[in-house]
């Protein structure tokens, strides 16, 4: 069955995500209204934000929150601050958060939030306005138990603390759970941060192995070097693996021979310039050609639709995993398959950011919190079995990874659906 998407929705990034759920349910046998109910979202709020400027004039921002099912549980997703933030693009990435939540196992539905905004032109001061005033435009949406936001492209843990803060002031009393990524010190976990990271290499390494590979003879191009890129990449390079391309919105820097990781870290911590000007670790390079390096492993970590069916063609890895939400289309996605290339989808591989999200939830509910090494080992049992689980599903069923994914998390919502019932 193939899906008419309705215009406010319309947006290629939802496209991608509707082509993809199109493509997993043709194996399966569902019922037709509850297709359509899960092919948009279940809510979904477009809030303007009228936010002070550091110069006195008043500026006016669109935000988004979408709730793409609550049928699990409250639902869970991060905020994003970009300028192409719209609320096709919003509704694309709740949607694959109901998938990545139910494929783990996880007690929640998917949401994503996000401000049409350009978080780098903002002082710190206006990000904090424009954070108070979006969480007040979608108070009534948020909650523990009702709807949990998250750190996205643009955001960090001050925003979470921001977002916390709000919620509390309008409450009254302080609320840990209601939003996870936060600092430490009102409820963060020991690992968020870098959970993303260390999730796609748990699953990296899990790849590998199933063809007698080791992460430790691998080289390795990560696209992008945000919270989910650089993490990997130290990890990586703790394992072993030879990480030779790395690049930020500026550009790549590669190096064949292996960059060193540890010491990029430090130089960028001392001077916050783009990676291309580090030439001491390795040479520029564009973005577009980092991406048909020859590698083993390619890592998109950056925004969507990176891999086309322009640049699919000329990849020159074994195995892409997407640390990054959609950075694959539908024609490359084919192409890829054709080449024999492995794609390991990105609700499976970035989950780790999610899976350690609900252990901050769980330690703020119990008000308990668990030593790190607890948290490094949960997290690698939860992903480590989705990837056996799904990776034998792809086998049996002779369908790509994407797809096998895909049909591990719609099979846990539709089974909620179908218990639940229709109401009224
Ligand atoms: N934004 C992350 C994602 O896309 C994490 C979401 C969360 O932790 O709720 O998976």
């Amino acid at each position: 069955m193939t899906t008419s998407i309705s215009p406010e929705f319309d947006h290629p990034t939802f496209r991608l995500a509707v082509a993809q759920f199109d493509q997993a349910v043709s194996h399966m046998a569902l019922d037709s209204n509850l297709l359509e109910r899960l092919q948009s979202p279940q809510r979904a709020i477009a809030v303007s934000i009228p936010v002070k400027m550091d110069d006195g004039h008043v500026k006016v921002f669109r935000g988004y929150r979408v709730q793409h099912d609550l049928s699990r549980g409250p639902t869970k997703g991060g905020i994003r601050y970009h300028p192409t933030v719209t609320l096709g693009e919003v509704s694309a990435l709740a949607m694959w958060m109901t998938w990545k939540t139910a494929l783990a196992g996880l007690p929640f539905g998917g949401a994503k939030g996000g401000v049409t905004v350009n978080p780098n032109l903002l002082s710190a001061d206006e990000l904090e306005r424009l954070t108070r005033r979006y969480i007040s435009e979608i108070f009534h949406l948020l909650g523990p138990d009702k709807d949990i936001p998250a750190p996205d492209v643009g955001t960090n843990a001050q925003t979470m603390a921001w977002v916390m803060d709000t919620y509390s002031q309008l409450v009254g009393f302080s609320v840990r759970d209601v939003v996870t990524g936060k600092p430490l010190s009102i409820g963060g976990s020991l690992g968020r941060e870098e959970a993303t990271g260390r999730g796609v290499v748990e699953v990296t390494i899990e790849a590998l192995r199933q063809f007698q590979l080791s992460v430790a003879d691998s080289t390795i191009v990560i696209q992008g070097f945000g919270n989910v890129g650089s993490h990997a990449a130290r990890i990586l390079h703790e394992e072993g693996a030879k990480v030779i391309a790395i690049s930020d919105r500026f550009g790549g820097l590669y190096n064949p021979k292996g960059l060193d990781i540890p010491a990029i870290f430090t130089e960028r911590q001392r001077e916050k310039s783009p990676l291309p000007s580090f030439t001491q670790f390795g040479e520029p390079i564009l973005d577009e050609d980092l991406l048909t390096l020859p590698c083993r492993v390619l890592i998109p970590a950056a925004l969507a639709e990176q891999i086309t069916k322009t640049n699919a063609p000329k990849l020159q890895c074994q195995f892409v995993i997407e640390g990054a939400n959609g950075p694959t289309t539908l024609e490359a996605d084919a192409i890829l398959q054709d080449r024999g290339i492995m794609v390991i989808p990105d609700i499976l591989a970035n989950a780790g950011g999610v899976i350690v999200s609900y252990f901050e939830w769980a330690q703020d509910a119990q008000r308990f919190s668990w030593e790190e090494a607890h948290i490094h080992s949960r997290l690698r049992t939860i992903i480590t079995q989705a990837f056996h689980r799904i990776f034998q599903q792809a086998v049996d069923k002779k369908v790509t990874m994407r797809t096998a994914a895909l049909i591990s998390g719609i099979e846990e919502v539709a089974k909620a659906h179908q218990c639940r019932g229709l109401y009224p």
